[in-house]
């Protein structure tokens, strides 16, 4: 059984895949704490990954992305189980995750790893991408374990504040062959 939080359909408002439709997976709980963190990730019900893989496809038909979201999705060891269901029904999965659990994961997923503490030095090598979260300041600590791979790294201002948005224009104007700009656009255009 999984510990699952919410599933809903919409569109991928961040990151390189931005404004692709996608069926969203909150699986729940996270092994970390952090402090600007406004996702509710408690648990809402128990499935198995046949009735979530049924969930998707009622919602999302035959949408071929489902994204794995937190909470640390990974933190749930048959989230594997997860992965495996949905690929074997046709779905592209994709994981956004801290990186801190590590997990062997088929060549085909999308890996966007978020680092805010205890990265694990395998997730950094198997990011897709990297995700950076600007507030007051760029983690710029995080680098260095993504620089041996030519990896996209985008600057997503927290809350989509104004003073986070100046700080990670300015960085991604500095430094324009490592960084981009992720805007949660969903926010702005009021969907989920
Ligand atoms: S890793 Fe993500 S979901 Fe977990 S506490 Fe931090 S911000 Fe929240």
């Amino acid at each position: 059984m999984l510990a699952l939080a919410e599933i809903f359909y919409s569109v991928q408002g961040e990151g390189a895949w931005v404004g692709t439709p996608a069926v969203f997976v909150r699986l729940a709980g996270c092994n970390l704490n952090c402090r600007f963190c406004d996702t509710d990730y408690s648990v809402k019900a128990f499935l198995t990954a046949e009735q979530i893989v049924a969930r998707v496809r009622e919602l999302g038909g035959e949408c071929p992305m489902v994204i794995l979201t937190g909470g640390e999705p990974l933190a749930q060891r048959e989230s594997s189980d997860l992965i495996t269901a949905l690929r074997a029904d046709g779905r592209r999965v994709h994981i956004e995750s801290n990186g801190s659990v590590p997990v062997e994961l088929p060549p085909d997923v999308w890996l966007t790893v978020s680092p805010k503490e205890r990265l694990h030095p395998a997730m950094a090598a198997r990011a897709n991408e990297v995700k950076l979260i600007v507030d007051g300041r760029v983690p710029e600590e995080w680098l260095g374990h993504f620089e041996a791979r030519s990896v996209p790294t985008f600057l997503q201002p927290e809350g989509n504040k104004r003073s986070n948005i100046a700080l990670a224009v300015e960085a991604a104007k500095r430094d324009p062959r490592r960084f981009r700009l992720s805007l949660q656009t969903h926010k702005f255009i009021g969907v989920r």
